[in-house]
């Protein structure tokens, strides 16, 4: 009996996420590394119970998972895990402390550079959507911006485009941010963009040959809600009908390639909810849209954090692609030169491989569905030390590293790619 209140309490609580961060102080982020298929079994049964934020995701032996548990859960997850013989280890011991460390860190940052985009700190959506504007305007030659649609909640998103050889080169498409809270990601891909264009002369012989379309922000609404709300927040913020209240579906499960076969939720207040149809979100639909604009598109770049894993398709089943090798190969070439920056390890995989499997994925649909050949999901920095909180000092270094990834890319399209 007192098992059954204690479950309706962890179920309650879980459902009803409130939106201050009131509900992490003495939060806990365990984690635990499943040596049996078993583990691995129960540890994917948990996840879907909702009833723990899994900042990474169970998916085989061997591979660490970090589970965050608010403070009166943490017992009980302990209790849950020393009941299947699970070791664990306290990765983020207070998770308020983590944030409020890390909210100091990036203020000191703002006010020490004094500039309206850097990459010393973390921005608002609106900061990165005016700097947008701004290299368009101050490089027109190179770039320009196109909005593509607006939010839920009305935000207008944005793409800018470097077309510097004619609309008809091969074109590599990056996005970053779908997942809120992976703060690195939107700000890798800024950092990336910068170098390109403010470098331009440097990268002529690519920007000649290559064309890209950036959407450095894809999930605005959930980006700007970590800032005001919930600094933990992952899904979008669209009303789905949850008698809870339950905000969002997770982005990265709402593509339409195997939609919602497996590794995604039907309950609105689930974290990895795949939203009541494939599409659903107006923001996915929207970046798909621009996929399907571009019928000369070779590679397809999302990024995501935390975990150092460069993957490829197929996220929907264990099958590999007919064409993985190549694939493969491009990946290790990518992540050679960028381990040589800064002796980053990644690990390179198809996405079930190395993930469990995990239907609705942009990668997976960009690769089936829109015949992007390269079709890869970066999960940059870092292993876990700070998961999503990664930093704001170590937004350079990573952007430093996976630019060089990045090079290696355009530059195997430039070579095997050529427009007459
Ligand atoms: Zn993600």
């Amino acid at each position: 009996m007192r098992f059954l209140v204690v479950l309706a309490c962890l179920v309650l609580a879980a459902l009803a996420r409130p939106s201050t961060h009131d509900y992490l102080h003495g939060a806990q982020v365990l984690r635990v590394n499943p040596q049996t298929a078993d583990q691995v079994h129960y540890l994917q049964g948990l996840l879907k119970t909702d009833l723990y934020d899994f900042w990474t995701e169970p998916h085989g032996t061997g591979h660490p998972v970090d589970i965050m548990a608010q403070a009166f859960s943490v017992p009980v997850l302990k209790k849950t895990l020393e009941q299947i013989d699970l070791d664990f280890t306290i990765q983020v011991s207070d998770v308020a402390l983590l944030l409020a460390k890390d909210r100091e860190a990036n203020q000191k940052a703002r006010a020490a550079s004094g500039k309206a985009m850097d990459w010393t700190s973390y921005h608002r959506y609106d900061e990165i959507m005016a700097w947008l504007d701004e290299l368009a305007s101050t490089y027109p030659s190179l770039c320009s911006v196109k909005e593509v649609g607006t939010t839920y909640e009305g935000r207008t998103m944005k793409m800018l485009t470097l077309n510097k050889g004619g609309t008809d080169k091969p074109g590599i498409f990056i996005d970053g941010g779908i997942h809120a809270r992976e703060w690195i990601s939107p700000a890798t891909v800024t950092y990336m963009l910068n170098e390109l264009v403010t470098n331009s002369d440097t990268y002529d012989d690519i920007l000649s040959a290559v064309n890209f379309y950036v959407m450095p922000s894809i999930n605005p609404d959930g980006y700007e809600y970590c800032h005001t709300d919930d600094r933990l927040w992952r899904k979008t913020r669209s009303d789905n009908g949850s008698p809870f209240g339950c905000k969002g579906a997770d982005p990265n499960r709402n593509w339409g390639h195997h939609w919602n076969e497996n590794g995604a939720s039907d309950n609105p207040c689930s974290d990895i909810y795949a939203g009541p149809e494939a599409f659903s979100e107006i923001e996915m639909k929207n970046v798909r849209n621009q996929i399907l604009d571009q019928t000369n598109l070779v590679v397809y770049l999302t990024f995501h954090s935390y975990s150092q894993l460069w993957l490829y398709p197929w996220g929907y089943t264990s099958a590999l692609p007919e064409d993985w090798q190549d694939l493969d190969d491009l990946a290790q070439s990518a992540v050679n030169a960028l381990t040589a920056v800064h002796g980053t390890i990644y690990d390179i995989g198809s996405s079930t491989n190395v993930l469990y499997a995990a239907a609705g994925g942009s990668d997976d649909w960009a690769k089936g569905e829109g015949n992007v050949k390269y079709s890869y999901t970066v999960e940059l920095r870092d292993t876990g030390n700070y998961g999503f909180v990664l930093p704001p000092d170590q937004i350079i270094p990573t952007g430093e590293e996976t630019f060089e990834a990045l090079k290696v890319v355009a530059n195997f399209v430039k070579d095997n790619y050529r427009t007459p």
